[in-house]
């Protein structure tokens, strides 16, 4: 059977969502959207505060980095969506856009299109925000933003402690500054998280121009000479091949995306070689340049449990703050997040109750990559984000950590609190800051990068996100971030497949 369609997007996530819906908006485009997992309606998926308990589950992908020498050889695990929405679907639903300075970063690293006043229109076409229409935020688009509705004591006592020790309130960190203390918005609609599979996929599936495939699993791309021509997907029962007449579009996300171009024989030509896969397209930066963002938590025990409520995204405070030393135009240098609820801690403590709060550095330096294992499609990527492997990022964590315990002392959280648990009060030079923060940092699975858009050796799609030196072939998703944005990185990928959508469909840029 011929299976074909104008635009084959492979992978239903964050940025594929988007995507498919935005095509098939065109009733003469047809779009096949080709997803691993299936559309999962499961309360945990649902209900905001079971997002921690997604990652046994089947909506995962359950992959799990290699041991990290800036961790203190350890493996982190690693999860990624593996339904309808992606990522979007197991993660914590805080909305945060980044910082101006990251978009004119990735102009100024030569992708034209890309700068604050370029990207803006598209972060305010996406969203439906609570506080109504501005000069910053919209009205009209398809993802809910939301204030909480059920933020803990907890929470509220961070912000307050946060402001006696001098930082300004923030009620917006998406508006006009993002230094300050405040409660984080969240992508939840009517309490229930509003992924973009809800937010977008769901309302465009019953057009008949858009065809979503889920169980399949994309194993290559198939190429005509330098033309993608086509994706082979495996469907559980049988091989298929699903022609695409004018793109193909990946949007795997940040570790399959690559996976995916080096099944294909596009990348490094010695690595691909070593798996015994023919190169098509010599395309070394594929799989580089992976980044993520690092926390270190500060962990206290509590004197009360207090149950989150179901609404509830946990990670509910924010605080940006510039490091003591900053010398760079960026309005924060440090995230903090606080965890009042603690399902793993609090199993590794015997059921103390216990909450953290957790600092990471906003732009990391540190630099990894993704590589194959194998050339078996079904194996699992090989992840190393090489977790704080340059010294700038164990810096800032201890800064962090130090931030974290003075906000702790202050009224009305000490109050709440008894002893610090984690790295614990003996733990004050340098030294042992330093080794409490590679024994006991994990991450917040943001990995961007590794199809870094750009013009150089370092880069694999252009400022259009076509793949250099092929043709017929764009990526759309986290991947293509050329440097990672100053906070969490949901919202930018959809806003990178809003961009996205207008360039595949020659639309000229909103304003
Ligand atoms: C636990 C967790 C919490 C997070 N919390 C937040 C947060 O609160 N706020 C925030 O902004 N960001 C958060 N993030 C990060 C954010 O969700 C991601 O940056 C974003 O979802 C990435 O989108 P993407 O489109 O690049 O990839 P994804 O959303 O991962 O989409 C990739 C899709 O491709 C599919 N796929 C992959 N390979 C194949 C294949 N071979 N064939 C077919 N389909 C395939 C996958 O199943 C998936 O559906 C969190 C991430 C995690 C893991």
């Amino acid at each position: 059977m011929h299976e074909e369609a104008d635009i084959v997007v492979v992978g239903a996530g964050s940025a594929g969502c988007v995507l498919a819906a935005r095509l098939s908006e065109d009733p003469s485009r047809q779009v096949v959207l080709i997803e691993a997992g299936v559309e999962a309606p499961s309360i945990r998926v649902r209900q905001p505060n079971q997002w921690p308990l997604l990652w046994d589950d089947a909506e995962n992908w359950g992959y799990a980095t290699t041991l990290q020498a800036g961790l203190g050889l350890r493996s982190i695990p690693y999860p990624r969506g593996k339904t309808l929405g992606g990522t979007s679907a197991i993660n914590a639903m805080i909305v945060m856009r980044g910082d101006p300075q990251d978009f004119d970063h990735w102009r100024d690293l030569g992708n034209p299109g890309w700068g604050w006043s370029d990207v803006l229109p598209y972060f305010m076409r996406l969203e439906d925000h609570f506080l109504g229409a501005s000069a910053l935020h919209g009205v009209d688009g398809p993802l809910t933003v939301s204030a909480q509705s059920s933020p803990s004591p907890i929470s509220q006592a961070f912000i307050q402690a946060a402001l006696a020790t001098g930082h300004r309130p923030n009620n917006d960190f998406n508006g006009d500054h993002m230094e300050g203390v405040g409660l984080y918005h969240v992508s939840i609609r009517n309490g229930e998280r509003c992924s973009t599979a809800v937010a977008y996929l769901r309302p465009a599936m019953q057009r008949s121009n858009l065809r979503v495939i889920q169980r399949a699993r994309a194993l290559r791309i198939h190429f005509e000479g330098d033309r993608a021509a086509a994706v082979d997907i495996w469907d559980g029962s049988q091989l298929r091949r699903i022609h695409a007449n004018q793109e193909v579009v990946l949007s795997a996300g940040a570790i399959d995306t690559p996976k995916l171009l080096m099944l294909s024989g596009v990348g490094d030509p010695a690595a691909l070689q070593s798996h015994g896969i023919a190169v098509r397209h010599d395309l070394p930066a594929v799989g580089m340049n992976l980044c993520d963002h690092t926390q270190t938590p500060t962990l206290f025990a509590l004197k009360q449990p207090m149950a989150a409520a179901p609404t509830s995204i946990l990670a509910e405070a924010g605080l940006f703050m510039k490091r003591t030393d900053a010398v760079n135009n960026f309005g924060a240098d440090l995230q903090f997040f606080t965890f009042p609820q603690l399902p793993l801690t609090v199993a590794a403590r015997g059921n103390a109750p216990a909450m953290a709060i957790c600092a990471q550095a906003c732009r990391p330096r540190s630099r990894g990559q993704v590589r194959l294992r194998s050339a078996d499609p079904l194996d699992m990527p090989v992840i190393d984000p090489g977790y704080l492997t340059h010294p700038d990022d164990v810096a800032l964590q201890i800064e962090g950590i130090r931030m974290a315990r003075q906000i702790a002392a202050a009224e009305p959280l000490a109050a709440l609190l008894h002893a610090e648990l984690s790295p614990g009060l003996h733990a004050t030079s340098d030294a042992a800051l330093v080794a409490a923060v590679r024994a006991t940092s994990g991450c917040v699975w943001h990995p961007v990068g590794t199809c870094r858009m750009g013009s150089g050796t370092d880069a694999v799609v252009d400022s259009a996100l076509r793949v250099h030196g092929l043709r017929n072939l764009r990526v759309v998703d986290a991947s293509v971030m050329p440097q990672i944005t100053s906070a969490n990185t949901n919202v930018p990928t959809i806003m990178v497949a809003e961009k996205a959508a207008d360039l595949l469909l020659g639309r000229s840029a909103v304003r």
